[in-house]
């Protein structure tokens, strides 16, 4: 099967009353619509390490994530989806959840490892598959390939904005979304939301991969707790904003990338006439993980 399933996710502009009062343009680019499980930014993340895998002849994706993270799903979805076996090594004790269920049922075999092992993947891969037709995928599909795939989002707005923003967990959405501006020309900043505690991390491993942090601005105060942490305040948010917009949001990525950007809006961040575009990167399985908290 081709690996060819990129297409233009649309663009939503929001109509929203406090972005018309601050007079700030803000548009959703909808990567959430590439795919139900290969979604967003995970799709952008794995199509050229996919196309690599072929090209050499490999047969089995090997990967690395928490109980719930998107990147094990999209592996495993693709995998099913373009013919490679999927293996997912899991941080932790052995756990079930809608995530991990949806791994299995598209096929990925999975191995729970305790945090001492998982901090040595290679030692794992190396253990496990060497002698196999495998494929290494870094964590979070980290790694060139990935950038190279994220850059493409900036290829397809068919507009020059003034912002751009984004989730970051690795960093290297948003260092593709930097690699694209560059390339291209423009002079839209690049904005990033760790979701992280900490995220200024993310500076040496964008420049790990020959991004200058210097050209993405970081706003280090938005992750609630750090990853995964939520509070009441971003929960009635992710809330509202749902309801509003019809756009579904949740607490882990988007939740705190858009609190971030309205936030921003609201302290008069932007100059009116701004024109914004924020990526949806997916990723809403992630809100099966605290249903109960809705
Ligand atoms: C993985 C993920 C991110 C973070 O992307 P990085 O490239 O690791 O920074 C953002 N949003 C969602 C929904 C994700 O699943």
């Amino acid at each position: 099967m081709s690996l060819d399933f990129h297409f233009n996710s649309p663009v939503e502009v929001l109509d929203l009353p406090l972005l018309r009062e601050r007079k700030v343009q803000v548009s959703v680019k909808r990567d959430d619509l590439i795919h139900p499980f290969i979604s967003g930014n995970k799709w952008r993340k794995l199509k050229y390490i996919l196309a690599q895998a072929r090209e050499d002849h490999k047969n089995t994706l090997v990967t690395f994530g928490g109980a719930w993270s998107n990147h094990l799903l999209a592996t495993a979805c693709a995998g099913a989806k373009f013919g490679f076996k999927t293996h997912g090594f899991v941080r932790g004790e052995m756990v079930n959840n809608p995530v991990l269920a949806m791994c299995r049922l598209y096929g990925m075999e999975l191995n729970f490892v305790d945090r001492t092992a998982y901090r040595d993947k290679k030692t794992l891969f190396d253990q496990n598959f060497l002698a196999q037709d495998a494929v290494y995928i870094e964590e979070g599909g980290f790694g060139d390939k990935a950038l190279l795939g994220c850059a493409e989002i900036v290829q397809d707005l068919s507009q020059e904005y003034d912002h751009i923003f984004v989730a970051s967990g690795t960093g290297t959405t948003v260092a593709g979304l930097a690699t694209g501006v560059f390339e291209r020309n423009l002079s839209t900043r690049v904005h990033s939301i760790p979701v992280l505690k900490g995220g200024d991390f993310l500076k040496s491993d964008v420049q790990s991969l020959g991004v200058n942090p210097d050209n993405i601005t970081f706003h280090l105060d938005y992750h609630f707790g750090g990853y995964a942490k939520h509070t009441a305040e971003l929960r009635a948010f992710v809330k509202e904003f749902v309801q509003d917009t019809g756009i579904m949001i949740e607490p882990t990525y988007t939740g705190k990338a858009f609190y971030a950007l309205f936030d921003l809006v609201k302290q008069d961040y932007f100059v009116p006439g701004d024109q914004v575009v924020i990526i949806h990167t997916g990723g809403l399985t992630g809100f099966l993980g605290m249903y109960d908290k809705f």
